[in-house]
């Protein structure tokens, strides 16, 4: 149903390699299942290593549920390939302690799988996650579409402020 090779979004990515329908799980994000205290800790190293390296990367961590989280950056999760898009053909679905990789469309054979990675939008550090997503809506900016108007706010009020000068 899918296979991972080099993408033209970021590193590697997942494609299809069938027609996949709406609705249907197409890959589980698998993992080490750690308490939420371990999996707070993961990810602010992670971010303190990134940082102090000058590099991008990925996290890897989810939340399972409110006492749980799941780390999926071991290399046997293929999962973690998957890019992010501002106009994403799968979505994340955790049911039963179990995370998903869902198509929210019907995908052709040979595209690539994609999914909305949910950051919040912070303005001090947004600028770390560039897009290249390659979608015409594409926002520039890996930020949750939900957060899209919060990016968006921030942008207005840097141009008035500039006019107002
Ligand atoms: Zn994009």
């Amino acid at each position: 149903m899918w296979k991972v090779k080099k993408s033209l979004v970021h590193g590697h990515g997942v494609f299809a390699t069938r027609q996949i329908k709406k609705n249907e799980q197409i890959i589980q994000y698998i993992g080490e299942k750690i308490t939420k205290k371990e999996g707070d800790k993961r990810s602010n190293n992670r971010i303190q290593k990134y940082l102090k390296s000058n590099k991008t990367g990925s996290v890897y961590i989810f939340e399972l549920n409110k006492k749980y989280d799941l780390d999926g950056s071991p290399l046997y999760n293929k999962a973690r390939y998957i890019n992010h898009s501002c106009e994403p053909n799968c979505e994340v679905e955790i049911s039963n302690e179990k995370i998903w990789i869902k198509s929210i469309k019907k995908i052709r054979k040979g595209e690539e799988l994609t999914y909305d990675y949910g950051y919040e939008f912070d303005k001090d550090d947004y600028k770390d996650h560039e897009c290249k997503c390659g979608s015409k809506d594409c926002i520039g900016f890996i930020i949750s579409s939900d957060e899209w108007f919060k990016y968006l706010n921030h942008i207005k009020k840097l141009v008035s402020k500039k006019t107002k000068k």
